[in-house]
């Protein structure tokens, strides 16, 4: 039993008799209020009690591998290394507004999406619920300061590891545990429309991300195998009622790219497809990935967009490019460390695929 990963009732469901119910409030209050997991410094806990704890229940933990700090700005990038040493990404964002931590769901990722350096190896495996839980406590004591806002847009789809996912989100944000505003809480998705009606049915009012990139069905198909799956329409249907249910303004992401989805026809079926609705479009630059070959759209091009929206009453921003420097983009640092990692080990990563 990992007792880390257990919810408040969890604990309940799974009675271990010695523990008595306060002692149950301690070791919550350790794990998720104060983000400790090792039994050996929690001091209102009787040395005979840690150590069967440590013997019976040992929490196998996460580590920062790598905390790489921008020059331009307060971005930090930071590598965990998972119980299996296999390598994720997360990043720490400072705002004006707060803290904000990009955190992974996944190892590597099933979606294929052309333009991410996350996809190159595929899906690994999925992050538990510890794991995460874990890489956020982490991110928060190295910087010192609260993470206020949480992004799931790091590598991995969040929706085809949604159970997990949920675990993670009910313990961040328990009113003993870290108390994080479902408010402040961003689901990315590429488009899994079974997951976004999930969404719908648990009920908590986190925004909405939906991976778009282009609203032409042949283009998005080329450049999101996913959505050959589930089409345009579907995915723009499941994510306006999201947005009727949840109250919630859901954020289209478009990533423009040169000569790809940044054309003329590429703006009006935007247009069409999104005006009246009261969603959102964040376009993005895309962030250079040398194995990918693709070039973002020029800054003057992205002006364009978003003026062009907003003409027509869509909200637009562009969003604003952080830690460059240090390979800001989902996935390329950890894909450099298991090159450099592969070089090192002369063909033996230390990636478990
Ligand atoms: S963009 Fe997201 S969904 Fe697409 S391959 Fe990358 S991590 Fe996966």
């Amino acid at each position: 039993m990992d007792l880390f990963s257990f919810r408040e009732e969890e604990w309940f469901d799974h009675p271990i008799e010695w523990l008595a119910p306060f002692r149950v409030r301690q070791l919550f209050h350790w794990f998720h209020h104060r983000g400790i997991w090792d039994y050996s410094e929690m001091d209102n806990i009787p040395l005979s009690l840690r150590k069967r704890l440590s013997e019976e229940f040992p929490v196998e933990s996460v580590h920062i591998n790598r905390w790489i700090s921008s020059r331009e700005d307060e971005t930090k990038k930071i590598l965990f290394q998972l119980p299996d040493n296999n390598i994720v990404e997360g990043v720490l964002l400072s705002y004006r507004h707060g803290l904000s931590f990009c955190i992974s769901t996944q190892v590597g990722c099933a979606m294929g999406c052309r333009f991410c350096a996350s996809t190159l190896g595929g899906k690994v495996r999925n992050i538990s619920r510890s794991e995460m839980l874990q890489m956020f406590y982490l991110a928060q004591r190295e910087f010192g300061k609260k993470i206020t806002h949480l992004v799931l847009m790091g590598s991995g789809e969040p929706l085809d590891n949604l159970e997990e996912v949920k675990g993670f989100l009910d313990i961040l944000t328990h009113p003993k545990g870290q108390d994080m505003s479902w408010r402040n809480v961003t689901i990315s998705t590429s488009g899994l429309v079974d997951g976004i009606e999930q969404l719908i049915l648990w009920g908590h009012p986190l925004t909405l991300a939906v991976s778009l990139h282009s609203a032409r069905q042949e283009i998005r198909s080329e450049l999101m195998p996913i959505a050959k799956k589930w089409n345009i329409q579907s995915v723009a249907e499941a994510a306006f009622r999201y947005q009727a249910i949840s109250g919630r303004r859901v954020s289209f992401e478009v990533s423009l790219i040169e000569g790809v989805n940044d054309t003329k026809e590429d703006l009006q079926m935007l247009i069409q497809l999104l005006q009246g609705k009261g969603a959102h479009v964040n376009l993005i630059s895309l962030n250079p990935t040398q194995e990918l070959g693709l070039v973002s759209s020029s800054s003057k091009r992205l002006q364009h967009f978003k003026k062009s929206l907003e003409a027509v009453g869509i909200h637009a921003t562009i969003r604003r490019e952080m830690g460059r420097d240090i390979q800001g983009a989902c996935g390329q640092l950890r894909n450099s460390v298991l090159e450099e990692n592969t070089r090192r080990n002369d063909g033996k990563s230390i990636s478990r695929r």
